[in-house]
């Protein structure tokens, strides 16, 4: 069909917890279209693989069902096509071809369209049709459904019909897999300690890894060397050392959070909540968690006595907002690179 890449294939996505959830269900609606989670809403952050699984779906079920006749398109290019229709009065065509010859219709970033309201109106339409005809709808977008700024809130509710899916940023297990794999299909290779070096190192999203690998190995063959860790720190810029738990202490995480944001090492462990304070303690409490070594438990003690509860709620909020927002992400990367360097 049309648009379908057959690059991306179940085959090489690599499953992790970041991203089982959207893999399995993506799997399921490849092999029952229609009947399974219908319609399906996939999103998450740039780079981390939506448009590799619509894609997969897509090719799964032209392969497998060939008589169905599926429509991949981005909402950019579905809006594009829907404006000249209109424009050029072939609307009968641009309806046809989403609504009566259509079985599967697989849209990438449908958040490009929020605020469009004729494409919003004409999509809602396409959407019902499709829907009543049991048809499979397959969205993709960066956000959940509610999140979407501008979306019209009939089409809000109506993406949430089905099953909605996040793909959150791979761990490192996973960003060593992916990088493995790659490596296999470029004829890259790669040393298993030099992989876990840039997963460890490269930690934003799967296209940034796959791109560094790439650049990395590149650098090495022009240079006539063999990939190394200490090259791989050469071409980042990282430290070459084996990643060590490195002696960090609670009070030192305060101290370079607290700096870094301007507020005081009371407000860290005081009760007020307002965000330009309770942003700094989460992620002071999260730091505390990842870098110390330190029990729940403890780490509330040190932030002025709070429960381990809360201490483990900072932490999620943190892990969870960071999926999601690079600055944040960025910010941590930042904090975590002063503290290798503070004294404990
Ligand atoms: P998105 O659409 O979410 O921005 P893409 O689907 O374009 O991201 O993925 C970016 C790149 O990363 C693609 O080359 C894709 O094949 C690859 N990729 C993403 N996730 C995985 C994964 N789990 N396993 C293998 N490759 C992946
Ligand atoms: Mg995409």
């Amino acid at each position: 069909p049309i648009g379908l890449s057959s690059r991306y294939r179940f085959s090489n996505f690599i499953k992790g917890s970041s991203n089982e959830l959207a893999a399995s269900a993506a799997w399921s609606v490849a092999q029952d279209p229609g009947n399974r989670f219908n319609p399906f809403f996939i999103y998450g952050g740039v780079g981390l693989g939506k448009t590799h699984l619509l894609h997969a779906i897509g090719q799964h079920i032209h392969v497998h069902r060939p008589h169905l006749r599926i429509v991949y398109q981005s909402a950019e290019r579905f809006m594009n096509e829907f404006i000249s229709a209109v424009r050029f009065n072939q609307f009968d065509q641009f309806r046809a071809r989403y609504r009566e010859q259509c079985d599967v219709l697989l849209i990438d970033d449908i958040q490009f369209i929020a605020g469009r309201d004729r494409t919003m109106d004409e999509f809602f339409h396409v959407f019902n049709a499709l829907y009543e005809a049991e048809k499979q709808i397959v969205v993709t977008a960066d956000r959940m459904p509610g999140d979407m700024q501008g979306m019209e809130d009939r089409l809000i509710s109506r993406l949430n019909w089905g099953l909605v899916a996040d793909i959150k940023a791979p761990d490192l297990e996973t960003r060593v897999a992916i990088l493995k794999q790659k490596a296999d299909v470029d004829r890259i290779d790669l040393p298993d300690d030099v992989a876990l070096h840039l997963a460890t190192h490269v930690r934003s999203n799967v296209r940034e890894l796959e791109g560094s690998l790439v650049r990395v190995s590149t650098f090495a063959a022009l240079k006539n060397q063999p990939l190394s860790r200490e090259f791989v720190s050469e071409a980042l810029g990282v430290s070459a050392a084996p990643a060590q738990p490195a002696p960090i202490s609670i009070e030192s995480v305060q101290k370079v959070v607290a700096s870094h944001f301007s507020v005081r090492i009371a407000d860290l462990k005081g009760p007020r909540r307002h965000q330009g304070i309770s942003r700094p303690r989460m992620i002071a409490m999260y730091l505390s968690r990842q870098l110390t070594g330190a029990s729940f438990p403890e780490i509330g003690l040190r932030f002025g006595g709070k429960d381990h509860s809360t201490v483990i709620n900072a932490c999620k909020r943190i892990e969870s907002i960071q999926s999601e927002d690079s600055e944040l992400r960025e910010t941590v990367a930042a904090l975590r690179q002063l503290l290798a360097h503070e004294p404990a």
